[in-house]
């Protein structure tokens, strides 16, 4: 066994869909949309979910924070399971795995201030701009955004800004997992690029664990330790990035999504493909 696979094994797993089959609706058992998925994320590392539109990887993040309940299998949470955890308990194992969506409409109020929605993600039960205002600004600071966004609503910044904040709004939570659903798939190539350098920093800074869903091979291979492929709703093939999109994947599927992408084998690094920093050197809130 080499140092990084005993390494890995070492390591907790912090999320884990184990026999997960879900579907929606009144068709949610004889047609589900996921079938069967195992899957782990493990402490501090990165893990890629590719698959086609419609192969159910919005449904498996759902169901991952506990939106959807799974009518097979479970999900643990620092081994726990939601459906079994009093209330209490499924709050805060809720608030430490944060979903953040394509659309950052869905998770930002568009009457509520910037700055009062990520006071709110601090401090729930005391949600006060006035209050937490310095910490606030901190986190705007860390994904590049001046202080007085806090103050402006969310119609009033670009595409990639605002999945800037939704950025700070779900790390403010202070979570130990982050849920990324395609959240540079609707945005322009150089604007993907500051969203994920902010997401790569704070990553590092703040030892995330992270599930990063994506149905850009490129971007995938550039974020992620490990990578699982979704295909018709279930786990096809999963391993570290190098084994699955490196060299011959076994699942045909793969194959095809390997072959759909121009160049794929010799993309750069993300400090290369880096142009500048956008994030400001500035400690991390601690709190
Ligand atoms: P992906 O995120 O990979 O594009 P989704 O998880 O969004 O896939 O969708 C997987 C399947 O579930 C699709 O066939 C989609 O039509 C269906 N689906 C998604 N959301 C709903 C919903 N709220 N109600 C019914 N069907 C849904
Ligand atoms: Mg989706």
């Amino acid at each position: 066994m080499t140092a990084t696979e005993s390494d890995r094994t070492a390591r907790p797993a912090l999320l884990r869909a184990e026999g997960v089959t879900v579907g929606y609706g009144s068709r949610s058992v004889a047609v589900p949309v996921l079938r069967s998925v195992d899957l782990e994320l493990r402490h501090g590392r990165t893990l890629g979910l590719v698959g086609e539109s419609g192969s159910g990887k919005s449904t498996l993040a759902r169901t991952l924070v506990g939106l959807l309940r799974p009518s097979a299998g479970r999900v643990l949470h620092e081994g726990r399971d939601l459906a079994s955890a009093d209330r209490g308990e499924v709050a805060a194992l809720r608030r430490s795995v944060q979903l953040i969506p394509q659309d950052p409409y869905a998770s930002l109020n568009p009457r509520m201030t910037v700055g009062a929605a990520i006071a709110e993600a601090v401090d729930p039960r005391r949600a006060s701009l006035r209050r937490h205002r310095s910490e606030v600004e901190r986190w705007l600071g860390l994904v590049a955004l001046d202080p007085d966004a806090a103050d402006r609503h969310p119609h009033a910044f670009s595409g990639g800004q605002r999945q800037r904040i939704a950025v700070a709004r779900a790390l403010a939570a202070r979570p130990r997992v982050v849920i990324a659903d395609e959240i540079t798939s609707a945005l322009d190539c150089s604007v993907q690029a500051e969203v994920l350098n902010v997401l790569a920093d704070l990553r590092a800074e703040l030892d995330l664990t992270m599930l990063f869903i994506s149905h850009d091979l490129s971007v995938v291979r550039l974020v992620s330790d490990d990578v699982a492929v979704l295909y018709l709703g279930r786990v096809v093939e999963r391993g570290e990035v190098h084994e699955v999109l490196g060299q011959a994947p076994a699942h045909p599927y793969t194959r095809l999504l390997l072959d759909s992408v121009p160049d794929g084998r010799e993309l750069p690094r993300p400090s290369e493909a880096a142009a500048e920093p956008l994030t400001p050197h500035r400690a991390v809130p601690r709190g």
